[in-house]
């Protein structure tokens, strides 16, 4: 089967085109709205859903074309039904359940954050439930496990800020533009991670759950007492330590998961799985004890079609594939 795949819930136009026979990605071209509201320091709701409004249909071609198939040769459509924002969900919907019915073919709406982790089982399509699950994206930090027949039970999760938040947010303070989690993590190779000692927040407690507001603070306090110029010139320093404070709250926390699980399978998804330092530090556990560590290809960390497709295909061969038609800004993996 070929299936067309796509997400639109935050601010990525994406669609992709994959072969589930042998599992493929044929294209995946997606258009990124970032400049569109760099200007605001963050996403603006009605903003993207114009952008995606207008890009939609293109991108859904250019995905077709750079496939090398044709409209007609598509067999299902897999797009995104939350969580997301309103407005662009509800733009990716409409699409996808306009071109299904135009195709007289099956539109499944699809988890996004299913999606992410999806992006890591594309790389190793053998892996069987249960494991545990680790999402670190711009709005979502959660530890889930996953059972056979896609049970999600949920092992802990943020109390405050997403990873990715965190990421962008102390970005922010330090002058960095939207979204920040790249740009520190480029700026802060090679540099002195003990430079400043952000604070690591629920550091002592045994429990598998996260937080980052403090560390936003932190931040903000950093900069309220310490020169502009001073923070430009140790600027690389200062991400290394910003990064080491974030990456270092996952992996303690996502060992404590695999402890208290005793899972031996890790399946990480989301923006932040694109981290180098986090991918390391996870990689360096699980070899030491055993545990096999997925990620997605870097190139599918982040938001994309292919993911989307990717988790409808999953389900598909696992006898699951069952549509959630209603759109839903807010809906984790595990309830
Ligand atoms: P969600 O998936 O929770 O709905 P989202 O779709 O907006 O949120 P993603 O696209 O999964 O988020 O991830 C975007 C986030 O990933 C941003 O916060 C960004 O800063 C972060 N990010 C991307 N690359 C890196 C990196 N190399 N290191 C750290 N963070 C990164
Ligand atoms: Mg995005
Ligand atoms: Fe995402």
């Amino acid at each position: 089967m070929i299936w067309l795949g796509i997400e639109s819930s935050c601010d990525e136009t994406a669609c992709a085109v994959l072969q589930d026979d042998p599992l493929k990605v044929l294209s995946n071209p997606l258009y990124s709205q970032i400049d569109e509201h760099a200007l605001y320091g963050g996403v603006v709701p009605e903003i993207a859903a114009r952008a995606h409004l207008q890009k939609i249909a293109p991108i859904a071609e250019a995905a077709v074309k750079e496939a090398g198939v044709e409209l007609k040769d598509i067999d299902a459509i897999a797009y995104t039904t939350g969580p997301g924002l309103m407005g662009p969900l509800l733009v990716g919907a409409s699409f996808a359940k306009g071109l299904a019915r135009d195709l007289n073919i099956p539109a499944y709406g699809m988890n996004h954050l299913e999606g992410h982790l999806a992006a890591a089982w594309l790389s190793n399509p053998d892996i069987e439930p249960p494991f545990l699950t680790l999402t670190v994206s711009g709005g979502h930090t959660e530890l889930v496990m996953e059972e056979p027949g896609f049970k999600y039970t949920s092992i802990g999760r943020t109390r405050d800020d997403a990873a990715g938040e965190a990421f962008d947010k102390c970005g922010k303070l330090i002058g960095l533009k939207y979204p920040a989690g790249a740009t520190i993590s480029r700026l802060g190779k090679d540099h002195n991670r003990k430079f400043v000692e952000f604070p690591r927040a629920l550091h002592t407690h045994d429990s598998c759950e996260f937080s980052f507001s403090g560390l936003k603070t932190a931040v903000l306090r950093y900069t309220e007492t310490h020169d502009p110029e001073f923070i430009q010139q140790n600027l690389g320093d200062i991400c290394a330590s910003l990064e080491d404070a974030i990456v270092d709250s996952l992996v303690t926390k996502t060992i404590n998961a695999l402890k208290k699980t005793k899972m031996k399978t890790l399946v990480m998804g989301g923006g932040v799985s694109a981290n180098s330092w986090l991918r390391t530090r996870l990689q360096d556990y699980c070899d030491k004890k055993g545990i096999r560590f997925c990620v997605p290809d870097r190139s599918l960390s982040t938001d994309n079609g292919a993911m989307i497709a990717a988790a409808a295909i999953r389900r598909k061969l696992q006898g699951k594939l069952e549509s959630i038609d209603v759109v839903k800004p807010w809906m984790p993996l595990a309830l």
